[in-house]
């Protein structure tokens, strides 16, 4: 039995597809918690905008290969980002969890994209793939700027906490 770059690549895409609405309810649901912290709560509504077109983007995608992004892995990664809101919002440091969670989450994104890239490039499907690294751009800097700033945010967070404010919203 043999697996072609192209099924494969299909197979990547629906992952990725997946991947991107469990973003955008991650995103979602750290916005609706982000009371003190408005810098962050302004970059996660920028990347909400960016991931909806990136969902657009893969489901064009789709159109173009004549095959379809899978409805129920897509249901189960939304879940997957609502139980793990549900968890961080018990937090006490609530905020950090949703920063540690997205530095990991968008470097999972861009190293998908990365894989992408090459997997339509192998496929000899070109278009796929200059939509795969367009997107990948967006996750390398959404990836960065959540990690530059962690420092900052730490800071803050601290701060709000030693003086008794509500830090972790
Ligand atoms: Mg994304
Ligand atoms: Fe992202």
């Amino acid at each position: 039995m043999t697996t072609q770059p192209r099924d494969n690549l299909i197979a990547w895409l629906r992952d990725a597809y997946a991947m991107e609405g469990q973003a955008i309810e991650l995103l979602e649901r750290q916005i609706e918690r982000r009371e003190h912290y408005p810098e962050i709560r302004n970059k996660l509504q920028e990347h909400l905008g960016q991931t909806r077109g990136q969902q657009a983007a893969l489901q064009q995608a789709f159109n173009l290969l004549g095959e379809a992004p899978s409805g129920l892995k897509a249901s189960a990664m939304k879940m997957a980002a609502n139980i793990q809101g549900m968890l961080h919002a018990l937090a006490s440091d609530e905020v950090m969890k949703h920063a540690l969670g997205s530095c990991a989450f968008e470097q999972f994104e861009a190293a998908s994209y990365q894989a992408l890239v090459t997997a339509a490039e192998q496929a000899g499907e070109r278009e796929v793939a200059s939509t795969c690294s367009a997107i990948l751009r967006e996750e390398e800097a959404m990836a960065a700027w959540i990690w530059e700033q962690l420092p900052q945010l730490t800071k803050q967070y601290l701060q709000r906490s030693a003086t008794g404010a509500d830090a972790k919203r």
